[in-house]
Order: structure tokens, then C-alpha cells, then sequence
């Protein structure tokens, strides 16, 4: 079994590194308050401040929400912001969208079947 400091998920700021809503392995914590967490078999150096830290095993999709103005359509209000959301896996960091607010989710990529964290949105 891995050794592993913990899991983190990245804040909005560094989400061109890491995937929204997605937690990575912590490999490596440093006094200065950084960590270093694997992302696709590379060593990614993060601040501290920049990510959420947990310590269990994640098992449960995150929840993304992306903002974005809806173009009006016919019965869609007037272009109002909308906010959708996508679940990301545990597991694979395989983005699915969600319908509706289920308690679990299957995976389509690793057929894993995982409950959701509705407690938050990244
Ligand atoms: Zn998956």
C-alpha cells in the first residue's frame, strides 16, 4: 500500500494545473508551506493556501459548478446566468454531468458506483 500524506484539491487560482473538483495524492509536504501532490505521474509543487487538504481516502464525486449565461432560448428565461454542475470521480478524475441531485453515482469510465459530496461545491 502507498504511502500517502493525504489528498488535495486544488482551488480555483490553480485549476489549469490540477483538475477542478479532482483530489490528488500528497507525496510530499514542505516546512514552508508547500505541498506536492502527483498529477498524471508528475510532481506538481502547490501552495498550501491554494488547495484543500484531507487526509482520509476520497470516495466521493466532487461537485463542480460552472457559471456561464444561458443564451435565450424559448422557455429558458432571458439569459439569466445559470450555474450547471458536473461531478468529478474519486477514483479517476473522469468528469460526469449530473441530472438531478442522486445520492450515487456510476462511473461511466471505471464503472465504480460512488456517493456524492452534495456538502460542497468547488
Ligand atoms: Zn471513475
Amino acid at each position: 500500500m502507498r504511502v500517502t500524506l493525504g489528498w488535495a484539491r486544488c482551488a480555483d487560482n490553480v485549476a489549469d494545473i490540477l483538475r477542478r473538483g479532482a483530489w490528488y495524492p500528497i507525496v510530499e509536504e514542505s516546512v514552508d508551506g508547500h505541498v506536492v501532490v502527483e498529477v498524471r505521474q508528475q510532481r506538481v509543487r502547490l501552495p498550501r493556501r491554494d488547495v484543500t487538504i484531507r487526509t482520509e481516502v476520497p470516495d466521493h464525486w466532487s461537485i463542480v459548478a460552472r457559471t456561464g449565461v444561458l443564451r435565450p432560448t424559448l422557455g429558458a428565461g432571458r439569459g439569466s446566468d445559470v450555474v450547471t454542475t458536473y461531478a468529478v470521480c474519486p477514483l479517476c478524475h473522469y468528469r460526469q454531468d449530473v441530472a438531478g441531485k442522486p445520492d450515487s453515482v456510476k462511473c461511466v469510465r471505471c464503472g465504480a458506483s460512488s456517493p456524492v459530496d452534495w456538502s460542497e461545491t468547488c
